[in-house]
């Protein structure tokens, strides 16, 4: 056996290993063949490639190309386009499997997702043909681009603008992003940008940069924390163009836009949380059977045993939650705020406790929790920090629990 067979054989046994018949049970025939494909590109193509990644800070493109060419990239996307038109308990299912081997490579994988989105949601059926087919195949790269130096969680705020040019047909875009993944590298960018500052969120539009042209200036990726392989950089605009049916839902939707589009993408987040525990989890187990190979010591197996339970929790809010989209049109702001919250914390504290009954172990980039500790704690930062999602929470809590009006209780 080579070496990357090894590892591919080790991860498949840690990882079948972890599966738990009951909650599987919650997944279709279709969801679980999902799950079982992405796992055997994974083992080959992401895990053996992931550590190394990670300390040399390479982008992932192997992976993602192999996730691209299996049919992967588009689950949630028609046929027509390039998709499988799976569900969204399919899409969070591969995502956790991605996450487990790579988190760099889940993150550009999900961002390709965000960025084809909001074009199939709200963009004319020439615009989603342009873009969309290109993005799922691994083509061309796309960014989804919100947050400023001053905005983020407070995207009313954002100040890259939007001038309307009638005698172009179309819109001048100047300001820039920051933060924004694979920024350095999009070839289409879903830029917010605001047309009146004056009206808040009725002011902002989402407008599809081609990110080619000259007008756009790619920044330098950051060194960051985690998710070292992938790329996050600032973006600048500089009187980019962008026609005026290249404007999502037309002048004034781009908040509606992020609506709809932060479902998703938090269902991305959600699903790497709990891929990141399971990582942790697994690395960890496979870690104390080697150096115990008889019987693991009562003071871990406990630890493990309560994250075990944990991990099932956090996998059935998930597949909960995107289980409601999947049959709603209306998804409550608390549910989504729930799952991405808990199970984003939920990668945090697992990575975290796994590190600790480790001991020094936990320390080494070879065992990995270390990088599953790394890459964690951005999942709790975008996609709406976790304070945030707390915020919402507790927003929909006052109103269902607000005291019903005077007139009312006459
Ligand atoms: C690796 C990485 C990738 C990213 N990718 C993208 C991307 O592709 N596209 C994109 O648009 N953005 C991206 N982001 C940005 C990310 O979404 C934002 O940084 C995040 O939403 C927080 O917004 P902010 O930067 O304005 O921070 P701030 O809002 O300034 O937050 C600072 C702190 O204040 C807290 N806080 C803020 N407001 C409140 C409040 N009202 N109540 C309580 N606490 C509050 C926050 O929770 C946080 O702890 C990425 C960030 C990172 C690190």
């Amino acid at each position: 056996m080579t070496p990357l067979e090894e590892i591919r054989e080790d991860y498949l046994a840690m990882h079948g290993a972890l599966d738990e018949p009951s909650i599987d049970a919650h997944l279709t025939g279709r969801e679980l063949e999902v799950r079982e494909m992405t796992r055997d590109v994974v083992s080959r193509e992401v895990a053996p490639r992931a550590r190394q990644a990670d300390i040399d800070g390479e982008f992932p493109t192997h992976g993602v190309q192999a996730l691209a060419d299996a049919g992967l990239m588009g689950l949630v996307f028609p046929r027509e386009l390039g998709g499988t038109g799976d569900t969204n308990v399919a899409y969070a299912t591969a995502m956790e499997e991605i996450t487990a081997a790579c988190g760099s490579t889940s993150l550009v994988f999900m961002t390709q997702m965000h960025a084809a989105y909001p074009i199939l949601k709200f963009g004319r059926d020439a615009l989603a043909k342009q873009w969309i087919p290109g993005l799922l195949d691994g083509s061309i790269y796309g960014s989804l681009a919100i947050t400023e130096p001053n905005a983020g969680s407070d995207v009313s705020g954002l100040r890259t603008r939007a001038v309307h040019d009638p005698a172009a047909s179309g819109y001048h875009i100047n300001g820039s992003k920051t933060f924004i993944t694979t920024g350095d590298r999009a070839g289409v960018i879903v830029c917010f940008a605001t047309t009146d500052r004056s009206k808040g969120r009725k002011g902002i539009g989402a407008f599809i940069v081609d990110g080619s042209q000259a007008e756009v200036r790619h920044g330098v990726p950051f060194h960051k924390l985690g998710m070292r392989a992938s790329s996050t950089a600032e973006v600048f605009f500089d009187d980019a163009f962008v026609p005026e049916d290249a404007v999502l839902g037309g002048e004034g939707a781009g908040w509606r836009v992020v609506m709809q589009s932060v479902v998703k993408s938090r269902i991305s987040a959600a699903a790497q949380g709990v891929g990141l525990a399971r990582a942790a989890y697994a690395r960890t187990l496979h870690t104390l059977r080697s150096v115990s190979p008889g019987r693991i010591p009562d003071e871990q197996l406990f630890v493990l045993g309560t994250l075990r339970g944990r991990l099932a929790q956090g996998r059935l809010m998930l597949i909960t939650a995107a289980r409601h989209v999947d049959e709603n049109a209306e998804v409550p702001t608390g549910l989504i705020g729930m799952m991405k919250q808990s199970c984003t914390d939920l990668g945090w504290e697992v990575a975290a406790e796994c590190a600790r009954i480790l001991g020094p172990l936990g320390d080494l980039a070879d065992v990995g929790v270390e990088r599953c500790l790394r890459d964690a704690k951005v999942t709790q930062i975008y996609d709406g920090t976790n304070e945030i999602q707390r915020l919402l929470i507790g927003r929909e809590i006052n109103q269902i629990t607000a005291a019903p009006k005077q007139e009312e209780s006459v």
